[in-house]
């Protein structure tokens, strides 16, 4: 724990929302970050309260509830207050491939379990991760990571979206020859199609997946696998072949007046908006 107090010192400060006025423009992010100072007050406030990975002890469906990565929280958090953003990014790697994507579009389960939250607001868990991610990339710190040995295997992974890229990124750093097979023409899956740019710009995409190719890892896109590349040409080519398509299948709402006209499932919405 940096500060010991901190938590009583520093009340939680989230990123400003930019002015709905200003913001209907464009279809930009629009929470621009803290100034350093105030980032590292925020990093202060994790009291270091021994729950591991800032987890809840309170079960849903059977899964305790937390950051399901088992981010180092409490580590990072201590790093961002004591200015060394190098060492908690070193941490945050260790449990999350894309912090990026998690930093933006996470819904923070972390912070609903977070210990401060019970008499308080939570840690900026989030944004402070957040935070780590995008210094390191405005520092230049983010370099492909290209293995020194190859194990000779080759993996075929279908479908590009967050389990893909990130099975991707594992397989690739233990050596592993990896393709990555996408249906529609751009890499990304829901993470593409599904997310709104004011949520998670595109260029935020590209910007991971131009490292995950320097590292190594072939795209293939507009290959339905199936349709144009059967399962016994993948058999041959590849030593293992994995599915990670997601399930396409939207979950309706049981709510009144679900069937007014205009209500599409995100699914079909993102279909109907790209076509
Ligand atoms: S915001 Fe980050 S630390 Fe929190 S639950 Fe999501 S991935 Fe874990």
């Amino acid at each position: 724990m940096g500060k010991p107090t901190g938590f009583l010192d520093y009340k939680r400060q989230e990123n400003e929302a930019i002015e709905p006025l200003s913001r209907i423009t464009n279809f930009n992010e629009f929470h621009p970050f803290l100034d350093e100072e105030t980032r590292r007050k925020q990093g202060a406030r994790c009291m270091n309260c021994g729950v591991p990975f800032c987890q809840s002890a309170i079960k849903l469906k059977n899964m305790v509830t937390g950051c399901p990565l088992h981010n180092l929280i409490p580590e990072w958090n201590d790093e961002i207050y004591n200015g060394n953003d190098k060492r908690a990014l070193s941490r945050l790697l260790k449990t999350n491939p894309f912090p990026e994507f998690t930093g933006r579009v996470c819904p923070a389960l972390c912070e609903k379990a977070c210990l401060n939250g019970l008499d308080q607001d939570p840690v900026t868990i989030k944004e402070n991760e957040l935070y780590t991610i995008e210094t390191a990339y405005t520092n230049n710190w983010m370099k492909a990571f290209i293995p020194s040995v190859r194990s000779d295997k080759k993996v075929a992974i279908i479908g590009s979206g967050p389990a893909g890229l990130a099975l991707a990124h594992d397989l690739n750093r233990r050596g592993h020859a990896v393709t990555v097979f996408e249906k529609e023409d751009r890499i990304g899956g829901l993470l593409m199609y599904g997310i709104p740019n004011m949520k998670l710009e595109k260029k935020v995409i590209q910007r991971r997946l131009d490292i995950l190719t320097e590292e190594g890892i072939v795209f293939k896109t507009n290959v339905n696998v199936g349709k144009d590349i059967t399962k016994k040409e993948l058999e041959k080519e590849y030593d293992a072949i994995i599915f990670a398509t997601g399930s396409k299948k939207a979950r309706d709402l049981n709510v009144k007046n679900r069937d007014c006209t205009g209500i599409y499932d995100l699914l079909r919405y993102s279909e109907i908006v790209w076509i």
